[in-house]
């Protein structure tokens, strides 16, 4: 795996979908998630160019964070637990799993400063997802305003591992129709712009619906352990 040279194919398939989408390259942020590689290789996707590193567990994320420090810009990825949160917190500069109030109350007991979130919605439908349904979205982000730290910077999502790419489609399809719908609130800590969407099997079509961050994990750093 030489995270260099694969980081170059990556960008130039992101240049080919933003054309296709007429969208501005600059608009895509790619994640690195590191969950399944060595601070080594971490390192190597820093010194590639990447600013941005997705964890989903507290352990490899401060692991990584020891050796990469304040180069980059952390991001907690994947279903956050309850006790879990005091140890991220503070560390990270978003969070891209917030699906319930429980998990906002105890973030804004343990943040010392404004918390950037996504919001996680479930567009797929199925159950093994986390999220939450779309139905429920706009009354949870009304009742945030009852925690002045959590910021609503966008929405995240996961589509299903599927062959039909109609499918993955139309679960960002509808992620990015929530964000409108979010952004017609008018929530001052609510501003919604992004889109977290699209991983290594479908960030071509995330980036057609509109994703500005993109999760890439094997096609970027590979799978270790
Ligand atoms: C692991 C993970 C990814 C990256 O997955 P790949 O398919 O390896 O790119 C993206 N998002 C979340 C939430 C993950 O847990």
């Amino acid at each position: 795996m030489n995270v260099k040279t694969n980081l170059e194919q990556i960008e130039a398939t992101i240049t080919e979908a933003c054309t296709r989408s007429n969208r501005e390259k600059h608009s895509v942020s790619i994640i690195a998630v590191t969950k399944y590689v060595s601070v080594a290789t971490t390192m190597e996707a820093i010194e590639a160019g990447i600013i941005h590193i997705g964890e989903n567990r507290d352990e490899g994320l401060i692991a990584k964070k020891k050796e990469v420090g304040s180069k980059a810009t952390w991001h907690f990825i994947g279903s956050l637990q309850t006790r879990k949160v005091k140890n991220i917190v503070n560390e990270v500069d978003y969070i891209h799993s917030l699906d319930r109030l429980s998990l906002a109350e105890e973030i804004q007991k343990r943040a010392n400063k404004k918390m950037k979130c996504f919001v996680q919605v479930n567009t797929s439908g199925e159950e093994s997802k986390h999220g939450m349904e779309p139905s429920q979205l706009l009354n949870f982000i009304k009742s945030l305003s009852d925690y002045p730290l959590i910021e609503v910077v966008g929405l995240m999502t996961m589509a299903p591992y599927t062959e039909d790419e109609n499918v993955i489609r139309e679960c960002f399809r509808s992620l990015r129709k929530l964000r409108q719908d979010v952004q017609a609130l008018n929530l001052s800590f609510a501003p919604c712009k992004e889109l977290s969407m699209g991983m290594s099997n479908d960030y071509e079509i995330a980036i057609e619906e509109g994703a500005t961050f993109i999760r890439l994990g094997t096609s970027l750093v590979g799978k270790e352990f």
